[in-house]
């Protein structure tokens, strides 16, 4: 099969054609439909632009992502194709533009095969929320995907197609690499266009990519990074280039908070203390650092990221978009039936925390006090960033769950303790493939950097793949 991008460009080489990988990976979506990864698959045009890429290879005037087949998280959009993002509240609705980031893969010549299911409206940790039921491991069907990416780790990690989008507000491209066995990387907020990712917390919000590779994740960058003109908070600094010899050792910082925090798993803190003792024997300097926040972190995400998402959800009215009840009479009763009919109970339970957070005599107390400690925490983690190159940390305290294990909402949020950090203070962050536990299951391992400094991720996980 192809598992990467670099296989594809070899099988297109020796001869084969798109639409024969096209037509591969769509019987394996069909073998593998109890996964419940894809929502939605566009044979259609899969087909169709598949010969036209084709015809381009022949003609030899074919991008560097000829053959590539990529799935899209349900919240990305693609003009003229539905989106829902897994909610009854967008049923029917179709895209009238392409994400920016989608755009590049696609001036690439890469084809999309099909929308994958998610956590609705990206709210959760285990692809539980959505409204199309959770996506199954493919590592033990019995449990979680995670959350909120899950059909786009799925889909990659059982070779559904060759690369997935996702979308990392709190972990949900890195929780679920983590848990399926794949390379997913959030980058700097603001590096890659949000034009066309449907918002759930606009200041967190970060379009991300699942690979079966680190190379494949860095070519993807590489085309996605860069100043938008549809987005006014994407960054117009330049990318930085990937320098493969520049660094060969590194300062890495492990912090000591997240290492003592009662919720890791014994044998995922041992095996990474492990490996840092390895990396510290070749030579590579381990610096501890610390963090006195990381008990204040999800608490703080989840009154801004409510607080946003109250906002930005208030577009769905029943009469913009999608879903309208059938049961309303008047305009009012449009708004509150549609509403109450179109959401699921997680995104509803959000959007109330955040009108609460927002509401007048709690602002204060709640949301201005949360911007006030985003501000203690970015100085805090920029003062780490001058003392080390990378942080290494799990990417989940856990493996992944049984479907159906965890009720409890707070105990579900807690999950992301590693991951939400990066999305608070913005910096880029990917899990990379690292065990397989004593449970049979795979989980990841973190690494954080400095904002914009992309380069060095991508050399430290690959300096640490080829060595150890
Ligand atoms: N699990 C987190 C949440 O529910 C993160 C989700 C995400 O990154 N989209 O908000």
């Amino acid at each position: 099969m192809y598992a990467s991008i670099e296989d594809v460009r070899l099988r297109i080489q020796s001869g084969e054609t798109v639409i024969s990988i096209v037509e591969q990976y769509l019987s394996k979506i069909e073998e593998n439909k109890a996964l419940n990864a894809f929502i939605e698959v566009f044979y259609e045009s899969v087909r169709a632009n598949a010969i036209a890429v084709d015809k381009k290879i022949v003609a030899g005037t074919a991008g560097k992502l000829a053959g590539v087949v990529v799935a899209i998280k349900d919240n990305i959009c693609y003009k003229n194709h539905h989106v829902s993002c897994s909610s009854k509240i967008l049923s029917g609705f179709e895209s009238l533009y392409t994400a920016t980031a989608l755009q590049l893969l696609l001036d690439e010549d890469a084809i999309v095969i099909g929308r994958l299911n998610c956590d609705e409206f990206a709210m959760g940790s285990s692809n539980e929320t959505s409204a199309f039921g959770p996506v199954k491991n493919n590592h033990n069907i019995a449990f979680v995907s995670g959350g909120s990416s899950g059909g786009s780790a799925v889909a990659v990690s059982a070779g559904l197609c060759t690369v997935a989008l996702g979308s990392d507000t709190g972990g949900s491209v890195r929780q679920p690499a983590s848990w399926t066995g794949t390379y997913g990387i959030k980058p700097t907020y603001g590096r890659i266009s949000r034009y066309g990712l449907i918002a759930y917390a606009s200041s967190f919000d970060q379009i991300g990519m699942f690979t079966n590779s680190i190379m494949d994740s860095q070519l993807l960058y590489t085309i996605m990074a860069g100043k938008d003109e549809m987005d006014a908070t994407s960054s117009s600094q330049p990318v930085s280039k990937v320098q493969n010899a520049a660094h060969t050792t590194f300062r890495i910082g492990i912090m000591t908070e997240c290492f003592e925090h009662p919720g890791l798993d014994a044998e995922i803190k041992k095996e990474i203390l492990d490996f840092v003792a390895k990396l510290e024997e070749s030579g590579m300097e381990v610096v501890p650092v610390s963090f006195p926040f990381l008990d204040y972190i999800v608490p703080t995400y989840y009154v801004l990221t409510t607080a946003e998402a109250s906002s930005n959800l208030s577009r769905f009215d029943g009469v913009h978009y999608g879903y309208r009840s059938d049961n309303a009479n008047g305009v009012e009763e449009t708004y509150v039936l549609s509403r109450s009919e179109g959401f699921g109970s997680e995104v509803k339970r959000r959007i109330m925390t955040g009108t609460f957070v927002l509401s007048q005599g709690y602002y204060d107390a709640y949301y201005t006090k949360a911007q006030k400690v985003r501000r203690v925490m970015k100085n805090a983690t920029d003062t780490i960033f001058s003392k080390v190159d990378i942080l290494l940390l799990p990417t989940t305290p856990t493996t992944a769950f049984e479907i159906g294990a965890i009720k409890d909402a707070i105990q579900m949020y807690l999950q992301d303790i590693f991951t939400v950090h990066a999305n608070i203070t913005g910096n880029p962050a990917l899990s990379m493939p690292f065990k397989k536990h004593s449970n049979g299951m795979p989980y990841g391992i973190q690494i954080m950097g400095d904002r914009f400094s992309e380069d060095k991720l991508f050399l430290f996980a690959k300096l640490i793949e080829e060595n150890f």
